[in-house]
């Protein structure tokens, strides 16, 4: 069949209004995703800022998130207010890391189940269970875990995956904004992690000496060992002979930097440095971020950036 030019143009005209229409229609679509929910946004509690960070770039416009742990806090050391368990109690979403992590958590949750009326969803968002030791299948002490997953972006993609099905399972509608901004998220981490493989390659030291042990998986993900001034938690201060032995073992490795942390007291980590002559870096645990980082407006991948490039020089990298 040939159009004369006329119907051409009514032909294209018809498509470009089709298409029009079209468009409008799916972006009314996206448009309702991006408004808050029915009942009001999402309400949901985090424990710690890697948590926030992930909850904030799934959640988006739709959910509402309150941390705990406040910024420059030893998140070690937090215990829940009764102002706190009742903010779980009203949320509609309450996520954590860990009981080895958060050892109150578990309770605080229960007893906002039984407390409040709406029924909120728990979210554990690390399973240790396959790198944990086995004592006896009883969990005794803090230490029998190292629960700093998010120090390993792809271990952090482990946490991200749990808080998207659970905001899913609480805001159903919100599912294809959820899954788009968790697709961006893991694009965002996996970069990351190159990032930080490509800095922690080709080094001279694979010893790094940090605070206390929280870098554990990211050692494991980037090939490098951890000498802890303290344990798992930075109250488990080693004690005078332990740390005489860091020392030796600092000069005797030739290690020229200790790694402290910018929350946490760093008198062990001073002395250290003075007694080995060795330089002060600052290694961010991310548990919390400082009040200054959060005024700046650094995030989790701001600071995960300075770590790779700390690590770059106190292992010596090329
Ligand atoms: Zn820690």
């Amino acid at each position: 069949m040939i159009l004369s030019l006329k119907e051409t143009k009514i032909k294209s005209g018809a498509i470009f209004v089709l298409m029009m229409v079209l468009l409008a229609v799916f972006s009314a679509a996206c448009d309702r995703e991006l408004e808050e929910p029915d009942g009001g946004k999402v309400i949901a509690i985090t424990t710690t800022y890697p948590l926030t960070f992930l909850t904030e770039r799934i959640g988006g416009n739709r959910v509402t998130i309150t941390q705990l742990i406040k910024p420059g806090v030893e998140a070690h050391d937090f215990e829940p207010a009764p102002s706190d368990v009742r903010a779980i109690s009203n949320s509609n979403i309450f996520i954590f890391n860990h009981p080895a992590f958060e050892s109150w958590a578990l309770n605080a949750a229960t007893a906002s189940v039984s407390d409040g009326d709406l029924a909120t969803v728990i979210v554990q968002t690390i399973n240790l269970e396959s790198n944990g030791e086995d004592h006896g299948g009883q969990v005794t002490h803090d230490s029998d875990f190292d629960t700093h997953t998010w120090l390993n972006p792809l271990e952090a993609q482990s946490q991200a995956d749990r808080i998207l099905s659970a905001l899913i399972e609480v805001d159903p509608e919100g599912s294809h904004l959820y899954l788009r901004n968790a697709g961006g998220l893991e694009v965002e981490l996996l970069a990351l992690d190159r990032i930080i493989t490509e800095q922690v390659s080709n080094c001279e030291f694979d010893t790094a000496v940090v605070s206390h042990l929280a870098f554990g998986h990211m050692a494991e993900r980037y090939g490098f060992k951890q000498i802890g001034l303290a344990g798992l938690s930075p109250e488990f201060e080693s004690g005078p002979s332990q740390i005489a032995k860091v020392i030796e073992k600092i000069k005797e490795l030739g290690i020229s930097h200790i790694l402290q942390e910018p929350i946490t007291s760093n008198r062990l980590a001073e002395t250290v440095a003075s007694e080995t002559g060795a330089t002060l870096l600052t290694l961010h645990p991310l548990e919390v971020r400082t009040t200054d980082q959060v005024s700046s407006g650094l995030d989790y991948i701001d600071i995960m950036k300075e770590n790779a490039e700390v690590l770059h020089t106190a292992l010596r990298c090329s």
